[in-house]
């Protein structure tokens, strides 16, 4: 067992601290990794407090990790020592349902995916997260990342960027589709990455004016202010499908009427109510409303090889832990460009 420094939450309404746990012995088929950098993901807000239910306290954030193995297990095949790697939103599932034998392990039928933190392992011990200097994980989670890239811009595509990868490569978005990404945060910025580079055409649809410059910089052919009326009629009809990145309750209706024939607005946000779906937004045009849960592992790692082929990463803002409560501030306000990332060297 080795201890080591971490930032949690004691419960859903105290702020992060300093905080130390114990990490287990690397196993046999495990490795051991000195994290270097974690993204902050909006989930991490969520569920520090409490929005979702169901939370577990103490609480250790952090899916978007990147760090140096410093350890392997006598099994381990696929690792090395002094090699990079990653770790994303999930570090176990139970392996043989048809969801993990298919790859897609996050949607797994037994129990669904062991959550990297806010979670218990099949031992039933709490997972905790990358907010903190060191982690053990199962090589079989456990991601290759190449050493030719920005790691502090690698950590958040183990979470934002499999989000919006994954939907994008399931529905084929490609040359000839017109598409929205709603809300330029975290995911939002890397679904107009991916998108710009899968070929498609590129709309951003923001609340927030200010960021008009920044969204053309990321590759987006055209961006519209949703807070303008006059915008959001002009534009119905318009986009064959919409990449939902949304954090807090809003109306579905108003991005549903913005699809043509056929088309499909895939939720990836997650906030924690519900909101009205009209039929009329969905029949009058055969639309299709869908959601999508981050990628499976080997979904995961062709994302971070394309990544690396295409020199693509995220547009990061590097924090010290002991700013993780001004980062959730932050990012609550939408005043985030476009994805915090701490520094994991300040928790030493
Ligand atoms: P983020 O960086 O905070 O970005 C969210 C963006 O949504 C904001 O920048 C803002 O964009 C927009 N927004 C926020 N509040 C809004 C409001 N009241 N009305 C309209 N727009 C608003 O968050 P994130 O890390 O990208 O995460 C986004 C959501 O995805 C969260 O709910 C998170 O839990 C969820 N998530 C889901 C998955 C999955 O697997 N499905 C994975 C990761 C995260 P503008 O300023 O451009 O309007
Ligand atoms: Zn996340
Ligand atoms: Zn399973």
């Amino acid at each position: 067992m080795t201890i080591v420094n971490a930032y949690a939450a004691q419960n859903e309404t105290s702020p992060l601290a300093p905080f130390t746990l114990e990490r287990r012995v690397a196993g046999p088929h495990d490795v051991k990794i000195e994290i270097l950098y974690c993204g902050v993901c909006h989930s991490d807000i969520h569920q520090v407090r409490n929005e979702w239910g169901g939370s577990i306290f103490p609480m250790v954030p952090g899916h978007e990790i990147v760090g140096r193995i410093i350890e392997i297990g006598d099994h381990v095949r696929n690792f090395k020592v002094g090699e990079l790697a990653g770790v994303g939103c999930f570090v176990d599932s139970c392996r043989t349902c048809p969801s993990c034998l298919a790859n897609e392990e996050q949607y797994c039928d037994n129990g669904g995916m062991v959550g990297t933190y806010n979670a218990r392992d099949k031992e039933g011990n709490p997972t905790y997260g990358g907010y903190s200097t060191q982690i053990v994980v199962d090589e079989k989670y456990t991601l290759h990342v190449d050493d030719s890239l920005p790691i502090e811009g690698v950590a958040p595509l183990l979470c934002a960027g499999i989000t919006t990868y994954s939907p994008l490569r399931h529905w084929n978005i490609g040359k000839g589709h017109k598409v929205a990404i709603v809300g330029l945060g975290g995911l939002g910025h890397m679904g107009v990455k991916f998108a710009a580079s899968f070929g498609a055409e590129v709309t951003v649809l923001s609340s927030s004016k200010s960021k008009m410059n920044d969204a053309l910089a990321l590759g987006a052919h055209h961006f519209a202010v949703t807070k303008e009326p006059a915008t959001m009629k002009s534009l119905q009809g318009k986009f064959d499908f919409i990449l939902n990145t949304i954090s807090a309750q809003h109306d579905y209706n108003e991005y549903l009427n913005l699809l043509t024939l056929n088309g499909t607005m895939v939720l990836v946000g997650a906030p924690p109510r519900p909101s009205d779906v009209s039929a009329f937004s969905l029949i009058g045009k055969r639309r299709s409303l869908a959601g999508s849960l981050i990628g499976g592992i080997r979904e995961t790692q062709e994302m971070l090889n394309y990544c690396a082929e295409h020199n693509i990463v995220s547009d990061v803002e590097v924090i010290k832990a002991s700013y993780i409560n001004e980062a959730y501030e932050r990012m609550i306000k939408a005043d985030v460009k476009y994805r915090f990332v701490i520094d994991i060297a300040s928790l030493k």
